[in-house]
């Protein structure tokens, strides 16, 4: 045992952050600028991580080019969220908007500007005035890259803040002591492929989404949710995985996403007969009605025989009338995108789309204060010690059974900010460290040696593969409860195959392959969250649209997920109906 703990090197900091996205990079300036001892881990360069491709823009209230104001921010992301969205954390992230807004223009953010020198904003998916009557301009937006420009910001303010980044290091285990307290993580050193202990008196996760559970995805390829699997084998809920959302606009056959911008800036949806179909299914907002919504409309064209193309499997998004002009100044990168992964020239011709996995709603349960919470003696939001959670790998939930467009850049900023001044508001500084348990390393060691060990078995690409169709095919935007329980017995063959990995490179320095192996391992646990979910939940809500239960059933269903991977056991915890200071939203009927 001693000689165990003295071959794993160790690191101490008041707080490890796992991500250095939007989420990790604004709360490690929070706390970089208060004086504590920061590390924040990344498998890629901070400027990489999946925030970078974030298109069309962060929703604020700020009113700069139309009526608006936070409480119908408010009311559009409860209605958004299908009424699954808990309410006090809605009302603080809509209140809170205009402020991270205006503290990244403090910052250096260059956003797009109005002639009066304000931010511009463009109208999004599900964004409306007076409470539903019509779009809003709300979307906060640097041409159609919004995420680019706020990552380069943060990471920018991060280094003079003089956070400490561990570039290419992995996170492999979250360390728990006897008590269920988060006291530090494992994490490999990519460059070497050393296991490391990074000791902590917090530790915070902003891993990202598990996008790449899924065949056709507009998500980076290291979107594996490693947040997600590492709190899932330590014992951790999953709370309404669920909801994962469709963007109406992934470019057909290559997954690339086409912002919802595009359709901000007036594009239409069409079918092969060359009609805005959009009308008839969302009178008032037409295409700039919900994702879910879109999706399913679309969905709906193509299964009915009006889809576009030689297989009628998709339909095109006319950009045509808005012009090369506004095209080059609004949508840089869409132009750009249409030549290469289409060949289409958006200012001149339609291009092919289909719906595409882009957003995970749920993930690791959390309140307000990104502290991560979980059922424990009749409490079913009980404050794990130590532990943190923000970004798309969180569950707060802001975004319910659908988020809107906008509010994830949104939710990052708002709840890694609170996240961080809740930690500086506890005086870590003063505390000292806990004791880290013995066997600290030991079920890191046990996988890799596993690995290193292996001389038969499946190659990870295969069973990663294998999970990605079943996902596509068994969980997509329309489900039955035939294929829903088809996949779960198929992901269930799937946890056994991924727990049978031979790995041919035994090297040390960047083995990418060892790398891909233990993203397996949480590739497997967001699946199996995800599709066993789906299959309990008999009702359509959101995203999940069930087709032998196709109305929403708030008597039975109102109610959040949890799904524990040991024995894939689920249970339920009630949705918060009341906000903070305002009066509910009552749930309705969804229509546009
Ligand atoms: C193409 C695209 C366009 C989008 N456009 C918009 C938009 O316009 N507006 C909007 O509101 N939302 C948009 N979204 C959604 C939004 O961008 C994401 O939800 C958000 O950026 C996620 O940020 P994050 O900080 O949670 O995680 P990410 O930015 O995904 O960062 C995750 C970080 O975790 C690190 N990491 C993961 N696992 C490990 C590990 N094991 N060890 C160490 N590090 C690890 C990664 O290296 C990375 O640094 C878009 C998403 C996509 C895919």
């Amino acid at each position: 045992m001693t000689a165990i703990k003295t071959a794993v090197p160790r690191r101490r900091f008041d707080v490890v952050i796992v991500g250095a996205g939007g989420a990790g990079m604004r709360a490690s300036l929070q706390l970089a600028e208060a004086g504590l001892n920061v590390a924040v881990l990344s498998k890629v360069f901070p400027t990489r991580s999946h925030t970078v491709a974030a298109q069309g823009g962060i929703g604020a209230s700020l009113g700069n080019m139309s009526d608006d104001n936070w409480h119908y921010h408010f009311f559009d992301t409860v209605k958004g969220s299908d009424w699954l969205g808990d309410q006090d954390a809605i009302e603080f992230m809509c209140r809170e908007a205009p402020k991270v807004v205006y503290e990244l223009e403090h910052f250096g953010m260059p956003f797009d500007r109005n002639p009066d020198g304000t931010i511009y904003q463009r109208p999004f998916g599900g964004h409306t005035a007076n409470y539903g009557e019509k779009a809003v301009q709300r979307a906060c937006a640097a041409a159609d890259r919004t995420g680019h420009a706020l990552l380069h910001t943060l990471y920018q303010r991060n280094v003079r803040a003089k956070t400490h980044f561990f570039v290419e290091w992995m996170a492999l285990d979250i360390i728990r002591d006897a008590e269920g307290d988060v006291v530090g993580v494992t994490a490999l050193e990519m460059e070497t492929g050393e296991l490391h202990i990074l000791e902590a008196k917090c530790v915070m996760f902003a891993t990202g989404g598990a996008g790449r559970i899924w065949q056709a995805s507009t998500n980076a390829f290291i979107n594996t949710g490693d947040g997600m699997g590492m709190a899932a084998r330590a014992g951790v809920p999953l709370e309404d995985m669920e909801f994962w959302q469709f963007h109406p606009t992934g470019v057909a056959g290559a997954g690339v996403l086409l912002t919802e911008g595009c359709r901000g800036e007036g594009g239409i949806l069409r079918n092969k007969n060359g009609e805005r179909f959009m009308e008839r299914y969302a009178p008032t907002l037409k295409d700039l009605a919900p994702r879910d919504f879109v999706s399913r409309s679309m969905d709906q064209e193509i299964k009915e025989g009006r889809g576009c193309g030689p297989n009628g499997d998709y339909v095109v998004l006319d950009l045509t009338h808005i012009g090369a002009e506004t095209i080059h100044k609004r949508l840089p990168s869409v132009y750009e995108i249409g030549i290469n992964f289409a060949n289409v020239d958006v200012t001149k011709e339609p291009i092919p789309v289909v719906p595409t996995i882009h957003y995970q709603m749920g993930g690791i349960p959390t309140n307000i204060h990104g502290q991560v919470v979980a059922p424990k003696n009749g409490n079913p939001n009980e404050v794990i010690n130590g532990f943190y959670a923000m970004g798309e790998c969180s569950c707060v939930s802001v975004h319910g059974a659908n988020r809107l467009g906008t509010n994830s850049l949104l939710d990052l900023l708002v709840f890694g900010r609170a996240a961080g001044n809740h930690v500086v508001s506890t005086a870590l500084k003063q505390k000292e460290h806990k004791p880290l348990p013995e066997n600290a390393a030991d079920f890191s060691r046990a996988r890799l040696a596993k690995l290193d060990s292996s001389t038969s078995g499946e190659y990870t690409q295969d069973v990663a593969n294998d999970i990605r169709s079943t996902m596509q095919k068994h969980c997509g935007v329309f489900r039955t409860q035939e294929l829903l329980d088809g996949g779960v017995t198929k992901i269930n063959e799937l946890t056994s195959r991924a727990k049978n990995i031979h790995l041919k490179d035994k090297s040390k320095v960047f083995n990418t392959a060892r790398i891909e192996a233990l993203e397996l391992e949480n590739l497997i646990e967001a699946a199996n969250a995800t599709i066993v979910s789906a299959a309990a939940r008999k009702e359509s809500r959101g995203a999940h649209a069930h087709d032998d239960h196709p109305e929403r059933d708030d008597v039975n269903w109102m109610k959040h997920t949890l799904w524990y991977s040991e024995g894939n056991k689920l249970d339920y915890k009630p949705v918060k109906l009341t906000p903070l200071t305002v009066e509910s939203v009552p749930p309705k009927v969804r229509t546009f």
